[in-house]
């Protein structure tokens, strides 16, 4: 039960559990090491959120607590900085860990947890054989961002239900998850409690205001302005090469905020090895957002971190961002020359 309620944090037995206990949330601003462990992973769920590329921690049993409490401090966080774009990447990213934890669970405790959230979201399902009947109100609700055919409710409805595979009742799930992690925030919290946390909160505001300067205006997507770190990625997965995570994401958060659609950005994976439509529309989807900047692609430390910063030509050495890169190779195109004295970008 606790694994649970450590995977899920923002379920009503969750919220139970944190109802029922002796901590206050006053108690995690006092010293101590329980508090740090609590706000230092809330600290990371946040930074998750900005970043999209630090990968959920692995849970340990002794963590459950600090994976229940963090998630209410982390909503706490965001409410205090009360950005609505972080708002709105903050309960993406608990949508993706929800997803990831729901896809790589071992039998039996995926169907397990399934039911479970389920129950939890109100969703009444008869399953026979892995298949899932919903009645379509619930379909309706949890569906309005993921497109393709097989979301179609005219393809699917059959007397009042659509019958969904175990795949399709996840990404339902992850949708519900975001949803139910937007509702209620931003948090009316008090100035004092918020004045309290700006210790974690300043270097949050801090890292999302300077990953929010690098976002370009979406225009007609130039592929010869794509820095050489892009056009790279770009061509291992023409040449039919499996990209690793980090590359995958930083190549579809780039083409997302460049302005890119969710259906090409889909197609460019097509000759992956590896390729699985619902996965990659999901993760693209999610990665894009309704606006395209839901996740803002890494910097180019990060690219670099990943080995993923390759070819660097000499516009690289006055970039720190290859969506920088972008816009000033863009501004070329367009005829619009920078100052080359002008420091980096
Ligand atoms: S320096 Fe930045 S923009 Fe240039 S190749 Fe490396 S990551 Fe890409």
């Amino acid at each position: 039960m606790e694994e649970y309620l450590a995977l899920f944090p923002y379920t009503s037995a969750a919220a139970r559990y944190v109802e029922a206990s002796t901590r206050t949330f006053e108690s995690f601003l006092t010293v101590g090491e329980f508090s740090k462990l609590i706000l230092n992973r809330s600290v990371e769920r946040v930074t998750r959120a900005i970043s999209g590329d630090t990968p959920a921690s692995l849970i340990e049993r002794d963590d459950y607590e600090v994976e229940i409490f963090s998630y209410v401090m982390a909503r706490a966080l965001v409410s205090c900085i009360n950005e609505t774009l972080l708002i709105q990447r903050y309960a993406n990213a608990e949508a993706q860990d929800a997803f990831d934890n729901l896809r790589h669970a071992d039998e039996p405790s995926r169907d397990e947890y399934i039911m479970s959230l389920l129950e939890d979201f109100r969703m009444p399902v008869s399953v026979e054989n892995d298949a899932f009947r919903l009645h379509f109100t619930d379909f309706v609700k949890y569906t309005g961002r993921l497109r393709g055919p097989q979301w179609r409710l005219v393809n699917l409805l059959n007397r009042g239900s659509v019958t969904l595979a175990k795949g399709e009742i996840i990404q339902i799930l992850a949708e519900a998850v975001r949803l139910k992690v937007l509702s209620g925030l931003p948090l009316k919290l008090s100035g004092k409690m918020c004045e309290e946390l700006s210790p974690y909160t300043s270097p949050l505001k801090e890292a999302f205001s300077q990953v929010s300067s690098h976002l370009v205006d979406s225009g007609p997507v130039v592929l010869e302005a794509c820095p050489p770190c892009i056009k790279a990625l770009l061509s291992q997965v023409k040449a039919g090469r499996n990209l690793s995570h980090p590359a995958r994401f930083a190549l579809t958060s780039f083409l997302a905020n460049v302005g890119m659609k969710a259906d090409e950005i889909v197609r460019i994976y097509e000759t992956s090895p590896d390729f699985d439509y619902d996965l990659t529309r999901y993760q693209v989807e999610h990665i894009r957002g309704a606006s395209g900047k839901d996740y803002i692609a890494p910097g180019c430390s990060t690219m670099e971190t990943y080995g993923n910063c390759v070819e660097s030509d000499g516009l690289c050495k006055r970039v720190i961002h290859p969506l920088s890169y972008y816009r000033v190779r863009n501004k070329r195109h367009e005829g619009v020359q920078r100052n080359p004295r002008e420091g980096p970008v």
